[in-house]
């Protein structure tokens, strides 16, 4: 087949666009922003970034494991003069299925290279159980959490299992532990710890050229959702805010994120998540002191996304984030001496520290 090169590549748009339509957008020199489908509506799609390097291209994300993201990311590559042959590397920002499965995909046909961050091991594990009910663990957190009612509804919606193999769940062959440096075309990746949207999330940063390939680390319109992994940390939002201290400390780049359109810098949204959590952490300190005992409790008196919708106007799918997300609060909280908590009965009541 004949290829024409980087005949179908457009400048990207950043924020001027449509960030989800798809193409072949060139964010810099060599290095370019793929955005494919996903089959739920609420992220609307995931960037995958494309960089070229002398033999062949790596990958920051994969992308879900459907169909239409697959015919997505052939018809991207192409623009480059590229096929899924030519792709040596997956880096893979964290264990999610909109960012690691179709790289497990693609490598059952052409034996790419597929890295990982080592925390995510823990939750790799769980999800590589066979006929491991789905959500299993969330839901039972879920229920601490004071939300029963919402899982045997997520249960019923949910069916009995599911399999591994087949939504894409191996091992990588790399385990990143962080501070490893990459060799990119002209990039040099360093592989970032970022704890808290997931246990092994990482970010990878090029200085010279001010490019961080951010995952869902830092988004530049929502937040992540923080608080819901089968293997959860001690305090989630702790973990993230330290990461996002740790991603400020470092020298400023164009914000790459895997949801949303590329911007200017990081440290600018960075700025903004740390003050929107911090004011969420007043919130809900308020909402105990007003009496709100379980992170059920708090969660409906909270407003959810930037249209402060209800907690009950969310899809059940969502409301299951909120609340866990509402939990990190309070562990962090907790973790502050703000709050205190007891378990009582399966159910864990907080009060004010
Ligand atoms: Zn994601």
């Amino acid at each position: 087949m004949l290829h024409t090169c980087c005949v179908d590549v457009t400048p990207d748009p950043g924020a001027a666009g449509d960030w989800t339509a798809p193409g072949t957008y060139e964010v810099s020199r060599g290095v370019f922003r793929l955005p494919l489908p996903l089959p739920n509506d609420g992220l609307r799609a995931v960037n995958v970034y494309a960089i070229a390097a002398d033999d062949g291209l790596v990958l920051v994300d994969s992308g879900w494991a459907i169909p239409a993201a697959r015919e997505a990311l052939d018809t991207a590559l192409d623009a480059l003069g590229h096929t899924l042959a030519d792709v040596r590397r997956f880096l893979v920002t964290h264990v999610h299925r909109d960012h690691y499965t179709q790289a497990i995909y693609v490598r059952r046909e052409f034996g790419t290279s597929v890295s990982l961050g080592a925390g995510d091991k823990g939750s790799l594990d769980i999800v590589m159980t066979p006929a491991r009910a789905p959500l299993k663990e969330q839901l039972q957190h879920l229920r601490l959490l004071g939300a029963s009612v919402l899982v045997d509804k997520l249960m019923a919606a949910l069916g009995p299992d599911h399999d591994p193999v087949k939504a894409g769940w191996e091992l990588p062959d790399v385990w990143l532990q962080g501070g490893e440096r990459i060799d990119a075309g002209a990039l040099q990746l360093e592989a970032v710890p970022t704890p808290g949207h997931t246990q092994g999330h990482m970010v990878f940063h090029d200085t010279a050229s001010s490019l961080l390939f951010a995952g869902d680390h830092v988004l530049p319109t929502i937040t992540p959702s923080i608080g819901f992994e089968p293997v959860l940390s001690p305090n989630p939002l702790g973990d993230f805010l330290s990461s996002l201290a740790v991603v400020r400390g470092r020298p400023d780049a164009r914000l790459l994120p895997a949801h949303g359109p590329v911007t200017d810098s990081v440290h600018v949204r960075v700025d903004q998540l740390v003050a929107h959590h911090g004011k969420r952490l007043d919130e809900t300190l308020a909402a105990i002191a007003a009496g709100a005992v379980s992170a059920y409790d708090v969660a409906g008196q909270l407003t959810w996304t930037r249209r402060e919708r209800k907690l009950d106007e969310l899809d059940p799918f969502n409301q299951m984030l909120a609340i866990a997300e509402t939990a990190a609060h309070l562990e962090l909280l907790a973790a502050q001496g703000r709050v205190a908590y007891d378990d009582v009965d399966g159910l864990r009541c907080y009060r004010v520290g």
